[in-house]
């Protein structure tokens, strides 16, 4: 894979550790050490994913992805240094792709990359409508309306986890196979993850019948 990475980091060591890694499987990196800077990279250059840490000096990471995506619908890694972190990306519904928790091996972080972009660029067309309830998904335009006629359009990943859950409504599906089949085979993330967008997707849903299987996983109530 090519490409240009884009990676916001304060710490000099794990960019250069990071950069060493990427560059090594075909990527270019290029490195930001502010949000500021990172915006304007953003800007300037034909950047395929983001790797942003959220403890950064001046706006945070959060911030910065609020920005990126006010905007832009480049992929984005958050980078965090404890499970609160993940809870503020997770509830403020800041539309990023994945996460990954510090201190991560950097091999993960490159597998986790490869597979956002190897989904994103597979992504099938699709010119279907699924309704359920007084929910229309609709993916040609990867767009949900609701009852109340407004359209809400989830990032990228959650709506292909929305997609695949009411495909499969009905059906008890487990994390693990949720993971498979929406983030793909050579995932190496927890299973956490799925609840993360979950979570998210029933916030911006409101009223989706997506269920929790307790001990299993979730369905889509038909
Ligand atoms: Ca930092």
């Amino acid at each position: 894979m090519t490409g240009t990475i884009l990676l916001v980091e304060d710490e000099n060591e794990i960019a250069e550790l990071l950069r060493m890694y990427f560059e090594k499987e075909g990527f270019r990196m290029i490195h930001a050490d502010t949000g500021e800077a990172g915006l304007e990279r953003l800007r300037e250059r034909d950047v395929r994913a983001v790797l942003l840490d959220i403890g950064l000096p001046g706006i945070d990471g959060i911030e910065v992805c609020r920005r990126i995506r006010a905007s832009s619908e480049v992929p984005v890694l958050m980078l965090t240094a404890r499970d609160s972190d993940v809870d503020k990306v997770v509830g403020l519904e800041i539309g990023a792709d994945d996460y990954v928790t510090k201190p991560f091996s950097p091999r993960e972080l490159v597998a986790r990359v490869k597979a956002v972009l190897r989904r994103s660029e597979e992504r099938p067309i699709r010119f279907q409508v699924i309704e359920v309830g007084v929910f229309r998904i609709d993916a040609g335009r990867r767009e949900v309306a609701g009852s109340d006629g407004e359209s809400v359009r989830p990032t990228a990943r959650e709506f292909d986890l929305l997609w695949y859950l009411a495909e499969h409504r009905g059906l008890v599906l487990s994390r693990a196979q949720i993971l498979e089949a929406v983030w793909g085979y050579d995932y190496f993330g927890e299973t956490r993850t799925v609840d993360v967008h979950i979570s998210q997707l029933r916030r911006k849903l409101e009223g989706i019948p997506i269920e929790t299987v307790w001990g299993v996983g979730y369905r889509f109530a038909a």
